[in-house]
This record gives structure tokens, sequence and C-alpha cells, in this order.
């Protein structure tokens, strides 16, 4: 099934991810950035559980801007507006089509377009862009695929790695110049976690 009804179970695998790897997130943020990262996201998860019952009545389109503004009112942070962005972005480009895989293929990639407007940035510098940019576009291109799932896996990891040799050009970590290079970037991390988790969900 593609209802609503999945939303409790995508936000406890995403809630149970943070969870898990807390510690190696919070400490990228702290090389790199103010190490709010966690707590921030974790606000929004608290959040979301919080009405994710009532968010299993809606249908996709209201569910996912209700998501969208919980998560920009409670998160805080860059990340916060720009997570809060792509969800309210995927509800309003949804336009109360049924949630195939090739509709979500374009309302993500839409969503992400919104997210670089938002934060003013391009895919390469060192940002949650680098993970959300690359897995809109394979899914664009493979969306017909059986096995376009376990690709997004795959290519969230890939581009979560590639920001570590990085300079980061957005966002707090830019205030380091080339000191930023070395660490993985925590929202492109988070982003992979959370994509990881729901892809699991489901596969
Ligand atoms: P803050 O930096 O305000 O403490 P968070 O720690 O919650 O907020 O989130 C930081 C993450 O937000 C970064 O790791 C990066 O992925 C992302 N980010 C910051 N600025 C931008 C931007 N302009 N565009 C895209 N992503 C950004
Ligand atoms: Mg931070
Ligand atoms: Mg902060």
């Amino acid at each position: 099934t593609n209802s609503t009804a999945l939303l409790p179970n995508l936000i406890l695998a995403v809630a149970k991810t943070i969870e898990t790897n807390a510690d190696d997130l919070t400490a990228l943020d702290q090389a790199i950035g103010d190490g709010d990262h966690v707590t921030n996201l974790q606000r929004g998860i608290q959040a979301l559980a919080a009405q994710s019952e009532a968010l299993s009545q809606l249908d996709w389109q209201a569910a996912l801007q209700k998501i969208g503004m919980a998560v920009m009112s409670s998160v805080g942070g860059a990340s916060g507006s720009l997570y809060g962005t792509l969800f309210m972005a995927m509800g309003k480009n949804l336009q109360n089509r049924p949630l195939t895989i090739a509709v979500f293929a374009e309302v993500f990639m839409k969503a992400v377009e919104a997210v670089k407007q938002r934060g003013k940035a391009e895919r390469g510098e060192k940002t949650m862009l680098d993970v959300l940019i690359p897995v809109a576009e394979l899914l664009l291109q493979n969306a017909d695929q059986p096995e376009v799932l376990e690709q997004v896996k795959q290519t969230a990891i890939a581009g979560a790695d590639a920001t570590q040799n990085m300079l980061a050009t957005k966002g707090r970590a830019s205030f380091l110049g080339e000191r930023s290079r070395g660490y993985i970037d925590a929202g492109a991390k988070s982003s992979q976690l959370m994509i990881c988790a729901i892809v699991d969900v489901l596969t």
C-alpha cells in the first residue's frame, strides 16, 4: 500500500535511525557546526510522532503540508526551514494525484528545487543537497524500474560520503573555510539516514 496509513511506521523508522545514529551525527555537527543538529531533528520527530495517527487520516497532499508546517515550526536551525520547505513543497506539488513512484519522483524533484532556492545553494556545497539532488535525479530517471528503491539507498550513501572532502560554502561549516574538509556534513548524513530508513519500510 502507498496510503498515509504508512505514516506512523515511517515516522517511527525515522525516529529510530536518528536515535541509533545520534552520537555520530552530533559529532559531525560539533566538528564543523554548532552541535545541535540531532536535538533540532528530535524536536521535529517528537512533534510528528505526537500527530502521527492524525496524519494517517489525511490524504498525502494534506499530510505532507502538515508535516512541513510541523517541521518548520519545531525543528529550528537551518535544517528546520529547509526540511520544512521540502515537505511543504512536496504536498503543494502533489495536487491530489495518487502517489505512484513516477509522481513521487516529479514531486520530490520540485521540492528539492524549492530547498535549493530557500538555501540559495547548489550541489557540491557540502549540504543536505548533496544527498537530495542525486536521489531526486535517480528517481526521475529510473522511476519505472523495480530496483529503483535499492539504488536510492546506494545513491544517498554515496552522496553523504562525497561531502567528506568537500569545502563547505553554505551554512555554519562555511565559516571554517578549508578546515571544513575532512568531515561528512551532518545534514547530508541525516538526509541519507532518513531516506534509507524510509526505503527500508517501503521494501
Ligand atoms: P544550524 O546550522 O542552524 O545549527 P542544523 O545543525 O540543524 O542547523 O542543520 C545544519 C545543516 O543544514 C547542515 O549540515 C547542512 O546540511 C544544512 N544547511 C545549512 N545551510 C544550508 C543551505 N544554505 N542550503 C542547504 N542546506 C543547508
Ligand atoms: Mg547545527
Ligand atoms: Mg544551530
